[in-house]
């Protein structure tokens, strides 16, 4: 349960010299301004944020999971990378959170360019659609820690979900729709499927896969 890992307080808590112990000797974050832009959320065995490491060497970014295991084993590969590839990935870590209650705890505001839900959960039954990483009031809270202009990506194969999440977008004021022309240049929309180990075994079985990028907007008015 949630007891048997630490959550900082808030985001100036985050220890970035455990994250990225090469770009942040000390915890007091002195000598780096930079913090962390992107965040993939429920991220599995880490195949997306390790191949946004070496895309975006600039950046940094984290993945979130809830399973204690399977965080284990993408800190294994993060630091296996590390030490195969010296100077490299060390822009990317991954953290175990319970991301449905504790994002505002990493994050502050208008602090992400980029948030990703791949692949989530279904939770198909009605009574538990308010488990669902996507949710009207969710997005209030990725609203807020999103920058303007920042894109939220979002994947599923359950078409059931792939409609819930892209109406649950369209009806927030503050996401709008990226258009055809954008999704063809973000480099970054390829990789939802190709880099993603969820995204693989659907293609591996030919499935279909439904995807919702919205960009947060400004507050009008
Ligand atoms: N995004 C990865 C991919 O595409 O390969 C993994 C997809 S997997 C089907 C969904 C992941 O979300 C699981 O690893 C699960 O443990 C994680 N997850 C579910 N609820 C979560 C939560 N509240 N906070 C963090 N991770 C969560």
């Amino acid at each position: 349960s949630d007891s048997h890992f630490p959550v900082p307080l808030s985001p100036q808590h985050v220890d970035y010299s455990l994250h990225f112990p090469q770009i942040f000797p000390s915890p007091d974050r002195s000598g780096d301004a930079r913090r962390i832009e992107f965040a993939d959320v429920g991220c599995g065995f880490g195949g997306l944020c390790i191949s946004l490491s070496t895309l975006f060497p600039e950046k940094l970014m984290i993945g979130m999971e809830i399973r204690d295991k399977v965080t284990e084993y993408v800190k294994e590969r993060i630091l296996g990378l590390r030490t195969t590839n010296p100077g490299q990935y060390q822009n990317v870590s991954v953290v175990r959170t319970n991301s449905m209650k504790y994002i505002p705890n990493y994050f502050e505001k208008g602090q992400l360019s980029k948030m990703f839900f791949l692949f989530p959960d279904p939770h198909f039954k009605e009574k538990n659609h308010r488990r669902r990483v996507i949710s009207p009031f969710l997005l209030d809270e990725y609203a807020y820690v999103l920058k303007e202009g920042g894109i939220i990506y979002t994947i599923t194969d359950v078409e059931e979900l792939g409609v819930w999440m892209r109406t649950c977008l369209e009806n927030h004021p503050m996401f709008e729709c990226i258009t055809d022309e954008e999704l063809e240049a973000d480099p970054v929309v390829k990789l939802l499927v190709s880099a993603t180990e969820e995204g693989q075994k659907v293609a591996r079985n030919g499935g279909q896969t439904f995807q919702a990028v919205f960009r947060r907007v400004a507050l009008s008015g």
